[in-house]
């Protein structure tokens, strides 16, 4: 028998100049990037069957390309527009009005998500890898990373010159060492949700019946009077691009930390008990919802935080509402903080906090910069930020600008053979801001109109 748990005896799989590990939003986008320089080799490993990650196992929304407020602007560009230019063609988005605080969202199919991602990633000549998780890291042997996989056909080495993690757990750093905090260890981590999608929905029907003011009435009915034991008295239901179909954002897993597979477990069984009497209630008490049912639950419960990496900086709630954009601004982000958490009564409620004055600030290229290391990055939501500046930055489009950034750094630091955190930022922005992204406040107000995603300007 081979003693698998010695790296010698495991088999080389690659030795790409750049890998990333998780092909969620943040991770795709890193390896697009990165790829997009057609200079060095790129490996994306993922550990489903499908990339995507969040955006594609339980959401349809992208939040954050656009501030919130009367006068929203476009704050995101580059190859985030790319992957919205592509829903766009085949008819699967459509912007959806600000209803519930975070501002006007790109709504997308996530199924036809998938098979964007797909296509972007196998044009872009990225390695391209799913079902296939990192388990080890192994010290740094000279200038090379070496992470250990698994998948169905065995163990597998990969040795990279710089890896991004983007695995939303911060697992690979984690493995190597770098400082991390897990959410719930300072303030209450953020609940976790089942997401669920109805077919057969009379939209018609709910909207001449008041709509969604009618329907958190009703909830709050119900969850007051305990005719169906929802677990908070609000949540969201939104038409999906799928005609007659919802898509809900309503159940709340609290108290449990899905970085312990055990209560991880318990979550997911605790999820889909909540969905389902989320789905009797919209059958008993919603007009429009009395033929529908549940054709869909989300892949697995979504995760909003848990490993948050200590990096060269830490995003802070002060810096995010100080509405400031500094010369290491790498994106942009105009999101509140909107914490999902337990209030003061034990009942889950929802905190939101604007950010004041331009109702933007900027990200500073250290958050994505793990403490003390010379080849890795880290992206996505498990990024340098306290809980509460975490809160505002996570939405979608700053992900996926986060995975931009990092995925241009990476090869900046390659072509200059600069460590991580000696990249010349400015060069960086430069280039960010060639490809389209937008590092400044814009001037004019964007096109939020449900069509109006063609007119937005800064598309590469
Ligand atoms: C319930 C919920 C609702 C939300 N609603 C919205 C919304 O409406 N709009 C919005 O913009 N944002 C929303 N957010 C926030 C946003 O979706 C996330 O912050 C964002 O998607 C995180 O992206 P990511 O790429 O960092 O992580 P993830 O999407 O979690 O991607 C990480 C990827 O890494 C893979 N991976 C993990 N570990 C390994 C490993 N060891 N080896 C290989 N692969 C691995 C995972 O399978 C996954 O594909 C919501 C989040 C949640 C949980």
């Amino acid at each position: 028998m081979t003693d698998i748990f010695n790296p010698k005896n495991i088999s080389l799989l690659a030795e790409p100049d750049i890998l990333v590990i998780g092909a969620g939003s943040a991770g795709c986008l890193a390896a697009l990037a990165a790829a997009s320089q057609k200079k060095y080799s790129v490996m994306l490993v993922e550990r489903y069957g499908f990339p995507g990650g969040t955006s594609t196992q339980m959401l349809d929304t992208f939040y954050g390309f656009f501030t919130p407020g009367t006068s929203p602007k476009k704050i995101v560009g580059g190859l985030p527009d790319r992957v919205v230019d592509e829903l766009y063609k085949t008819n699967d988005m459509f912007l959806r009005p600000n209803t519930y605080g975070a501002g006007t969202g790109v709504n997308y199919n996530p199924e036809r998500l998938k098979l964007v991602w797909d296509k972007l990633i196998t044009e872009a000549g990225v390695n391209y890898l799913l079902h296939t998780s990192l388990v080890d890291v192994v010290r740094e042997e000279s200038e090379r990373k070496t992470c250990i996989f698994w998948n169905k056909s065995g163990f597998y080495k990969v040795k990279a010159r710089r890896v991004i993690d983007a695995s939303g757990d911060a697992d690979f750093c984690a493995l190597s060492g770098y400082p991390f905090e897990i959410a719930g260890e300072n303030e209450p981590a953020q609940s976790m949700t089942t997401t669920f999608r109805m077919s057969n929905v009379d939209q018609q029907k709910f909207e001449s019946a008041g709509g969604n003011k009618m329907m958190k009435e009703r909830m709050a009915d119900a969850f007051e009077n305990q005719t169906h034991l929802l677990p908070r008295k609000e949540g969201s239901a939104h038409e999906m691009c799928q005609s007659g179909c919802v898509s809900t954002v309503a159940v709340k897993v609290s108290d449990l930390n899905a970085l312990k597979v055990d209560e991880l477990t318990k979550a997911e069984i605790e999820g889909r008990k909540q969905a389902f009497e989320y789905e009797r209630f919209f059958r008993d008490k919603v007009p429009g919802y009395e033929d529908s049912k549940i054709i869909g639950l989300s892949h697995q419960i979504g995760v909003r935080e848990t490993r948050r990496v200590y990096g060269e900086h830490r995003l802070t709630k002060e810096e995010c509402l100080s509405g400031r954009i500094s010369d290491s601004s790498v994106l942009l982000c105009g999101a509140p903080i909107e914490d999902h958490r337990k209030g003061k009564d034990g009942q889950d409620e929802t905190y939101w906090e604007y950010i004041p004055g331009t109702g933007i600030y900027g990200v500073p290229y250290g958050t994505l910069v793990p403490a003390g290391s010379s080849m890795t990055w880290v992206v996505g939501r498990c990024f340098s930020a306290t809980h509460d500046a975490h809160a505002s930055c996570r939405s979608m489009a700053q992900t996926m600008s986060m995975g931009q950034a990092a995925g241009f750094a990476t090869v900046q630091s390659l072509k200059t053979d600069c460590d991580t955190k000696d990249i010349d930022v400015t060069m960086l922005r430069d280039n960010l801001v060639r490809f389209g992204q937008i590092l400044e406040v814009p001037d004019s107000v964007a096109d939020t109109t449900r069509n109006g995603w063609k007119n937005n300007k800064n598309r590469i």
